[in-house]
Formats: structure tokens, sequence, C-alpha cells
């Protein structure tokens, strides 16, 4: 029997009213993360990544569905139990420059969480930022810099110490790479996946860099306006790209160690809008391979190969499985 998993998303919503209707923004996402490994979620802007990873967090509500974590029950929770829970689920945000106040040094920032969320003693903070820092690559000499003074490297490295002071199990990494220079991401992403060993830290990875993905993950999700469209483990899905919009996502990049004869697949016509979605798939008005069905019916995601679902009435058809 499989261990039970850290985190499970049952059937999520997150829905936003705005003047012209109500935004789709997460539309009924279920998904499981195991202790440990990393999930990563992809998809062009809008799709509703980081807003998944936001709702699991609590940093906003849920519209509907439900969010297990270790076991526990956490959809609505109390005020206490989100301090608790905060302790133990935490962020780092893709912009450490906008998430650090400029006004904190580098002690400061880092020691934070710990005044905030722990009565620990001025000599408790003291030693695990020092812990901390060794532990992000901050040297010492940095200890009173202010984010002004750092390079982005150095202030994600900050991002990832707030984040980890508190000793969290799970960690939503919302794009953290993306605004650094690819030499810095190399590091920032070594420098992740050292911590998740050491810790046995579970993470939720979102980003639009497949390139970044596939190196992080150990399952991929991929989301198109709002709804999970394909999902297998990272090698399964590049060896295995069964949805239409997968295809046409992962054809866009270089990625020079897949052996797949590359072929841009260009993606027309319009997106379809996240307010008030019509029924039907949400990626027909651009699936080169739309039939009738496809824009009357919104389709379930199936487990067409082991541990790999996608969502599309045609996979089997298109793909020339059983
Ligand atoms: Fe394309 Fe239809 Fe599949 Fe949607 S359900 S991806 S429109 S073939």
């Amino acid at each position: 029997m499989s261990e039970q998993p850290i985190l499970e998303v049952r059937n999520l919503k997150k829905y936003f009213p705005v003047s012209a209707g109500i935004v789709h923004a997460v539309d009924d996402v279920s998904f499981t993360i195991q202790k440990g490994k990393t999930l990563g979620v992809v998809g062009e802007s809008g799709c509703g990544k980081s807003t998944l990873g936001r709702t699991v967090l609590h940093l906003q509500e849920s519209t509907a569905g439900q969010i297990l974590f270790e076991g526990k029950d956490i959809t609505h929770v109390s005020r206490a139990e989100l301090t608790a829970l905060r302790r133990k689920m935490q962020i780092i945000f893709q912009d450490p420059f906008s998430s650090l106040n400029p006004r904190m040094s580098l002690y400061q920032a880092i020691a934070e969480p710990l005044r905030i969320m722990t009565d620990a003693k001025e000599k408790e903070i003291e030693d695990r930022v020092f812990d901390i820092m060794k532990i992000v690559g901050l040297a010492e000499r940095y200890v009173n810099a202010y984010p002004h003074e750092l390079d982005g490297g150095r202030r994600q490295r900050i991002g990832i110490a707030r984040a980890l002071i508190m000793n969290p199990s799970f960690v939503v990494c919302d794009e953290p790479v993306s605004a650094l220079d690819v030499s810095i991401q190399a590091q920032i992403l070594n420098l992740m996946r050292d911590i998740q060993d050491e810790r046995q830290l579970t993470y939720i990875f979102v980003t639009h860099d497949l390139s970044v993905v596939k190196y992080i993950s150990d399952d991929i999700m991929v989301m198109y306006l709002g709804q999970m469209v394909e999902k297998a483990t990272t090698d399964e899905l590049f060896e295995y790209r069964l949805h239409p919009y997968t295809k046409a996502l992962l054809s866009a990049v270089p990625l020079p160690d897949i052996d797949h004869e590359k072929k841009h697949i260009e993606l027309k016509g319009e997106i379809t809008s996240p307010i008030n979605p019509k029924p039907g798939c949400r990626f027909a008005a651009r699936c080169p391979y739309a039939t009738e069905r496809c824009f009357k019916e919104n389709p379930v995601a199936e487990e067409v190969r082991p541990q790999h679902f996608v969502a599309c009435h045609r996979v089997r058809e298109l793909n020339g499985l059983a």
C-alpha cells in the first residue's frame, strides 16, 4: 500500500468576482503529493498555477473543494489553526526584491517569521538566523546589509531562508528563479534540491519554464485556464506528452536532452476567457483537433497510462492508445 500523501487536494476551486462576471482561476483541480517530492505546476501566464499554490496555503480562501495536509482536513481553519499551519507550510516568492521590506536588514528579514510566529528569545533567534544563513549560503558579512545592497541571487537566498527558518515540511515555490540570471538560477535550484534532500521537504514548484520544471520536479501537472490537462511523472511526461496543449507547450522550448523530433507547434485561435467560461474543453478554440463534442462537453481527466492522467476527449485516438 502506498504511503499517505502529505498533501491531497480534491476538486479545488478558486473563483474571483469581477465586474464582467466570475473568473474561474482554479476550476476543479485534484492532485496528491508524497512527502519529500516536488510537484511542478506549469502553464502559460494566467492558467491559475500561482493561484493554486496560494489557495493551498490559505493566502486566499478556496471557493470549493477540499485540502488535506498530513491527513488532516485544512480546507476551513480557525485563526489559531492557521498560525500553526503557517509554521509547516511556507512560500518562496518570485521576486525577492518586492517581497522583502527595503527597510529591514538581512538579519531582521530572516528573523521576522520567528518573532511573529514564535516566542523565541533573542539568543535563539540569533542562533537560528546564523544557522539558516549558513545553510542557504549567505556569508555572515551580509548580516546587516539591506536588500538594495545585494544581488538577485542573494536576495532570493533571503527569501528561501525566511521560508525555511520555521522548519516547514511543505513549501510553495512560486516562480522562485524566473527573476534571476540563468547562472544564478542553477545555483538556487541546486540549493533548493540539496535542502529538500536534507530535510525531506515537499515542494509545489510553480513555473512557466519547462527546463526548470524538468530539472526540479518528480511529477508535473500542466494547467490550462484553471484546469489540469495532463499530469504524470516528469520522465513519463517528457517521453509521452499526450495532451495537444502539452505537445504545443513542450514544442516551444529548447530541451537538448530530449530526442524527440522537435517541430514547433504554433497555437492559433483566441484564448478562451476565464470569465464565466462556456461548457466544453477550454482549449477547444486553439486546438487543431477539436470536434463538435469538444465545444460542448468538458473533458474529465482519465488515467491513460499508469499514473498518467489526461483530460482530452480524443487522447486515445490521437495517440494510438487502446
Ligand atoms: Fe482538443 Fe478536444 Fe482534446 Fe480539448 S478535448 S484538447 S479540444 S481534442
